[in-house]
């Protein structure tokens, strides 16, 4: 499949036509964060129902309009850790790397909606700052390539990004967080598997999916693709209210997941960004999900519940 088709297949296919029926929605939240739903996605939403999962999770809402006093625009305290254009310096070995600030699809959760991207992220043109702050840090074993979506740069961009990373010898591992198998399966061109495949540093890719009806059937030759450049494949969630807090969901989720070759990794509690506290599962709420989810799962399907505190050196448990 050729750039073209990724490319198109990625544009926002909705408008607020879409939407004129469904409860709850408004527009004008789309002055905050932009609706962005790709063909595959969008395909596979339910528009008669308003409570449709995958639905709720790309809807402009009324409820974004809501400011919150413990809610705010950064709420894991990304700015603190910039160290440069680009980069995010949180955890101890590994560094986060924005890449670009588009994505395919626009999770109304999102921690990053309101993220300035034009002040920080590396450019494509100049990844300069960036890799010198990875070459002169030699703690750093581990490079993420996050955003937005770095699978929203096209494969050329991507590889003179690794060719840069592949010369650093204290860089070991390459991850890269990406919704774009998922939501936009035609993005797993075969030159993108050649890209991928070709890189010799260890390879994680963390995917990002909420609710078992996102994994269809059609999936799975892309999964495996992914599967067959020797890349590991683990999966991180955000605790939705509404979408996907309960047990059984969860734990239909984690068991699609191994069926198509992907492992659960994270549940991640959700990060108190303006705009998304109608998403908000209470911690309490949250442990008594979890805690029956486990009972469900063999534990190599359980993803661990974790939060995001800003400061912190690492992601915490809740409990
Ligand atoms: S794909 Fe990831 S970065 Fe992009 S809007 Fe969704 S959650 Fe945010």
């Amino acid at each position: 499949m050729t750039k073209q088709i990724w490319r198109e297949q990625s544009k926002n296919r909705v408008s607020s036509q879409d939407f004129t029926a469904i409860n709850g929605y408004h527009k004008d939240s789309q002055k905050l964060f932009r609706l962005h739903i790709p063909d595959f996605f969008k395909s596979n939403i339910d528009f008669t129902n308003s409570f449709d999962p995958l639905l709720m999770q790309v809807m402009p809402s009324i409820d974004e309009m809501n400011i919150l006093k413990d809610f705010s625009d950064d709420p894991v305290g990304d700015l603190n850790a910039k160290k440069t254009k680009g980069v995010i310096h949180k955890y101890q070995g590994r560094v986060l790397l924005i890449a670009t600030g588009t994505c395919a699809i626009n999770c109304r959760y999102c921690f990053r909606r309101s993220f300035p991207y034009s002040q920080n992220n590396a450019s494509a043109n100049n990844w300069s700052p960036a890799i010198d702050y990875i070459s002169n840090n030699k703690d750093i074993h581990e490079v993420i390539l996050s955003g937005g979506d770095p699978l929203m740069l096209s494969t050329k961009v991507l590889s003179k990004l690794t060719s840069q990373l592949k010369d650093i010898e204290h860089i070991k591992t390459l991850r890269i967080h990406t919704r774009m198998p998922l939501v936009s399966p035609s993005r797993i061109t075969d030159n993108f598997i050649k890209w991928l495949d070709s890189i010799t540093l260890k390879k994680v890719m963390v995917l990002h999916c909420n609710h078992p009806r996102e994994l269809q059937a059609q999936l799975q030759p892309v999964i495996n693709k992914l599967l067959s450049t020797q890349t590991l494949l683990l999966n991180q969630s955000v605790l939705l209210k509404g979408i996907n807090d309960d047990a059984k969901t969860l734990s239909q989720l984690s068991f699609k997941l191994f069926e198509l070759g992907i492992l659960p990794y994270y549940l991640n509690q959700l990060d108190k960004v303006q705009g998304a506290a109608h998403f908000q599962v209470t911690n309490k709420q949250a442990k008594f999900i979890h805690q029956e989810l486990l009972t469900k799962l063999p534990g190599y399907l359980a993803p661990k519940l974790v939060e995001e505190i800003p400061g912190k050196k690492n992601k915490s448990p809740l409990y």
